[in-house]
């Protein structure tokens, strides 16, 4: 996210109360006592399941899914923090499913095995003279695992992953493939964004650039002066977001655009060890948050990286947390930012992490966060040791005043009739579902909630 100033750290070492030994257990996921649990990346959601499977091709798939009994459930990269993942009956990783398949110069295609990562995806089409259009903020998340929840990075003229595939392959509850692109309708619109809901993806084509590189600069301004820079900025700028710290009236600004210059040295240092000490110190001297927050100034470099695109694009986010991301109409974004840094301050709720404000183009699917409407993203993140309750029970209304519509992968309260009022095509989506999904093979009790369906 930002580069510490080597020379501040000590100073910001001893301002730690918090021993190295207490950080350890943090990072020491739930061993597994049982080979047969799964855990989300930031450890809220966890499963038992009877039996999980990593086919290697369609023909084990089918079969996987001819002879499960019960429900069964995909994950990619455990990256989602809803319980979008969780059963107790099967589960199925397509990590063995993975890679380039094939590519198309002229038309600037990829297909890609819907298992890869996206980080794999973006260096092996950068190999072959591609690029994707745009990419998220860490690249970890299976291909499939992010579009199934509308992933997206930022730029208002740049769409999240259902705006860039050009078609896909969808295995069904009853092992039939269908290979799916815009002419088959609502249905293609349906499987571009799908939580998981209809089937397994196991292939994608994107329609990408041609390879591009970037230039990345990241700086710290009053918070003030980042919202106004934003409304100027973000038409003008490829990619632009920041990170507002309510409590310090401070953020970080980084702003990413094509270039032509050399590629910047590979830093050495990341911001994780600056963020890990202030949410320890944050969480366990709450009154010390705002001056933490405004030190930010103090120990955050203005920092320049240049390089191919797949590399400039992720991050490294090593510091756990658990998040709530809300997607408002474009031009509320900064008023509903404003309303959210107000309550925090108001309830003095004690919260580091930053709030990540960004900007997305519309797409065609039928239920990503960004069908049929360019909106802003607001992302509250609490650290992981610390309960992400009260600050999440105290923004969630506002986003809700605002239209906003929740990330499928993030943590919100949404159910059935609540979300339809945001989603205008969601029982369309519904319908789909039905069809392709009768017997409810690929639900679980959050999946029952979010699209209404008695078990
Ligand atoms: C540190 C961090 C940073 C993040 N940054 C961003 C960001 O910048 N922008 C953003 O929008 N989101 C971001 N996210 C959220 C993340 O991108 C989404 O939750 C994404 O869906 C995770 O992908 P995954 O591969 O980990 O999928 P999982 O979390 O494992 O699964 C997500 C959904 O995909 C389904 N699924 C998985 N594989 C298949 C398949 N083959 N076929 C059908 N369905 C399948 C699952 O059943 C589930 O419903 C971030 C999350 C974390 C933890």
């Amino acid at each position: 996210m930002f580069t510490i100033n080597p020379g501040r750290r000590a100073l910001l070492k001893a301002l730690s109360l918090a021993p190295a030994a207490v950080l350890l257990p943090a990072r020491l996921r739930a061993a597994a006592d049982n080979a047969l649990s799964w855990q989300n990346w930031s450890g809220n959601q966890r499963c038992a399941p009877q039996a999980i499977h990593y086919p290697s091709d369609a023909a084990q798939l089918a079969e996987i899914i001819r002879n499960s009994s019960g429900r069964i459930r995909c994950f990619g990269g455990s990256h989602s923090f809803s319980p979008v993942v969780p059963t107790d009956d099967t589960l199925v990783s397509l990590e063995a499913m993975s890679g380039l398949l094939g590519h198309d110069p002229d038309t600037l295609t990829a297909t890609f095995a819907a298992g890869t990562r996206i980080g794999m995806a973006s260096a092996a089409n950068y190999k072959v003279g591609q690029s994707f259009t745009n990419e998220p903020d860490i690249n970890l998340q299976s291909l499939a695992g992010a579009l199934a929840t509308s992933t997206h990075g930022t730029g208002a003229a740049l769409p999240a992953l259902p705006g860039m595939v050009e078609s896909l392959r969808l295995m069904t509850a009853s092992g039939e493939h269908l290979s799916l692109s815009a002419a088959d309708g609502d249905i293609f619109r349906a499987a571009c964004c799908n939580v998981g809901a209809l089937g397994v993806v196991t292939e994608i084509t994107f329609h990408n650039e041609p390879a591009y590189r970037l230039e990345e600069k990241t700086s710290v301004m009053p918070l003030r002066d980042a919202m106004d820079m934003i409304e100027r900025e973000k038409d003008q700028q490829r990619n632009i977001e920041f990170f507002a710290f309510p409590h310090g009236e401070s953020a970080i600004v980084k702003v990413t655009n094509l270039t032509d210059e050399p590629d910047t040295p590979v830093e050495a240092e990341d911001s994780n060890e600056l963020l890990e000490m202030a949410c320890e110190v944050s969480m366990r001297a709450p009154w010390l948050t705002g001056m933490i927050q405004k030190a930010v100034t103090f120990f955050v470099e203005d920092t320049v990286r240049r390089g191919p695109a797949w590399q400039i694009y992720a991050n490294k986010r090593a510091v756990m947390f658990n998040e709530m991301e809300y997607t408002v109409p474009a031009e509320q974004g900064l008023a509903c930012l404003e309303r959210v840094c107000d309550t925090i301050r108001s309830q003095d709720i004690n919260v580091f992490f930053p709030i990540e404000f960004r900007y997305t183009a519309a797409d065609n699917s039928l239920i990503g966060m960004f069908s049929e409407r360019p909106g802003c993203s607001i992302s509250v993140h609490q650290y992981h040791r610390q309960d992400y309750a009260p600050l999440f029970n105290a923004v969630e209304p506002i986003f809700h005043q605002h239209a906003g519509r929740p990330h499928w992968g993030k943590l919100h309260s949404m159910d059935v009739a609540a979300l339809r009022g945001v989603y205008p095509h969601l029982d369309r989506f519904r319908e789909i579902r039905a069809q392709l999904d009768p017997t409810g093979k690929f639900l679980n009790p959050h999946l029952e909630s979010i699209f209404g369906v008695q078990a």
